[in-house]
């Protein structure tokens, strides 16, 4: 009676931002709250990798020559590897047990700021895209709700016929609407357009008859967090995720999400409960559906 929740002890970096320091609180959390059982992934290898990304950025990251290697974080080590090849290779298994299941996360974060040749903003590989393209006979949306617009996404959406995404954000960081790839950016402490450009997303989601949604659930929305535009209340995260599952469970449309952007310290003060409330949302919504 929990959600599948992936995630890899190598999943812990050092890094200077909550980023990935952030991942093994919120797991262990999930875990000893009941709401998660834990499910270990691969690593993702480079075959998988060389479906979505370059050579010369896969193997710069692989060997950590060369700056495209210290594109993501301003830095390498074979720690950050290990990390980031299980990250990817989560998001693979999470969708897997989306399908099984209806619902499952990945706890991690990391994916929408990276390009098809270099890593951006505390993002080194697509995992997301990676399912799409992993996947070419799943219709894969993803319905991006981090404060920071999916511009990398964008670029793999026109790259894979079977991707798309809508964001609600609060910074679309130059990104403008297109075919299959929506942007709505939230004015600052606008709770109501959130939640009516919450109903556009979920209903263009349906919309694009997707075999799964993939849901980035940021909490860099948050009014306290650093990175925050939207500047919205805890309630309206609340909400949202709320929304968001209930909405997808009750036309049976599998759904895994990860943890995406939030950056509060101390972390486990300020932003664990952000992502918990997340994982209690799913938990509510999904709870008789979890007999396994
Ligand atoms: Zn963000």
């Amino acid at each position: 009676m929990a959600i599948p929740s992936v995630y890899h002890p190598s999943y812990f970096v050092e890094t200077r931002e909550a980023s990935m320091r952030k991942l093994p609180i919120v797991a262990k959390a999930v875990e000893a709250s009941g709401l998660g059982k834990l499910f270990y992934p691969p690593p993702a290898t480079r075959d998988q990798l060389l479906r979505i990304h370059t050579a010369e950025y896969v193997d710069a990251v692989l060997t950590g020559k060369g700056p495209l290697s210290e594109s993501a974080f301003g830095f390498w080590s074979r720690r950050y590897l290990r990390g980031v090849l299980h990250i990817n290779g989560g998001c693979l298994l999470a969708a897997e047990l989306a399908m099984e299941h209806g619902i499952a996360a990945n706890i991690a974060q990391g994916f929408h700021h990276c390009r098809p040749d270099t890593g951006a903003g505390f993002c080194t590989f697509h995992g997301l895209a990676l399912v799409a393209a992993l996947h070419p006979d799943w219709k894969v949306v993803i319905l991006d709700c981090d404060e920071h617009a999916g511009d990398g996404t964008a670029e793999f959406v026109r790259m894979l016929p079977n991707l798309s995404q809508f964001c609600v954000c609060g910074s679309p960081l130059g990104c403008k609407d297109e075919m299959r790839s929506i942007i709505r950016q939230v004015q600052p402490g606008d709770e109501q357009s959130y939640l009516e450009y919450l109903e556009e997303g979920l209903l263009w989601t349906l919309h694009q008859n997707p075999d799964l949604v993939i849901y980035q659930p940021g909490v860099d929305s948050h009014e306290n967090d650093l990175y925050s535009r939207a500047k919205v209340s805890a309630g309206l995260l609340r909400i949202r995720d709320e929304r968001v599952f209930a909405f997808f469970r009750e036309r049976g449309i599998p759904c895994f999400f990860v943890l995406a952007g939030g950056y509060q310290e101390p972390i486990e003060e300020r932003l664990l409960p952000l992502h918990l409330q997340t994982f209690a949302a799913a938990h509510q919504v999904y709870i008789q559906d979890l007999n396994y």
